[in-house]
């Protein structure tokens, strides 16, 4: 496992469609130390999740810290969503030292190929939906200051 850096705003990286994961590679010991290394950073900067390109790999791979531990999802697909939709405050490692209310469904149902190369699909509520959402967002360039208002800054320059 090693550290990986993050990439950040302004990034044309950022901004790029990630393309879908070939799942030949699912599983592989280069694959799985790959994911390793996304939970390791993500748990290393007190992120709550984390996608592939903001470490600078343009593929569809996104980790999320659950009660249980972080769980990579790969080729992550929001098949269903909730009508309700909510504000709540959010942030990202890629756009330092700046949060804004977001509005995001409040239930998602995900499908996507967990590090065994098993399809899967999972419901979500809450700061969890949340942050799948904003994380898949990543996977087609779409940052969370896009769709925020009230955005604030905590840094000043004097
Ligand atoms: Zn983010």
């Amino acid at each position: 496992m090693s550290m990986l850096k993050i990439v950040i705003n302004p990034n044309p990286l950022l901004r790029k469609i990630a393309e879908e994961v070939d799942l030949k590679a699912v599983g592989t010991k280069d694959f799985n130390k790959f994911l390793d290394s996304m939970m390791e950073t993500m748990l290393a900067k007190d992120g709550v999740g984390l996608a592939a390109p903001q470490v600078n790999e343009s593929i569809r791979v996104i980790v999320v810290n659950t009660k249980n531990g972080p769980l990579p999802m790969i080729n992550p697909e929001i098949i269903k969503k909730s009508i309700n939709k909510e504000w709540d405050e959010e942030g990202c490692l890629s756009v330092p030292h700046t949060f804004g209310q977001v509005k995001r469904y409040r239930t998602v149902i995900c499908q996507f190929v967990d590090r065994e190369g098993q399809k899967k699909k999972i419901e979500a509520k809450g700061f969890f939906a949340r942050i799948i959402q904003h994380e898949i967002d990543h996977l087609d360039g779409i940052l969370f200051i896009d769709k925020a208002k009230n955005i604030i800054s905590d840094t000043y320059t004097l």
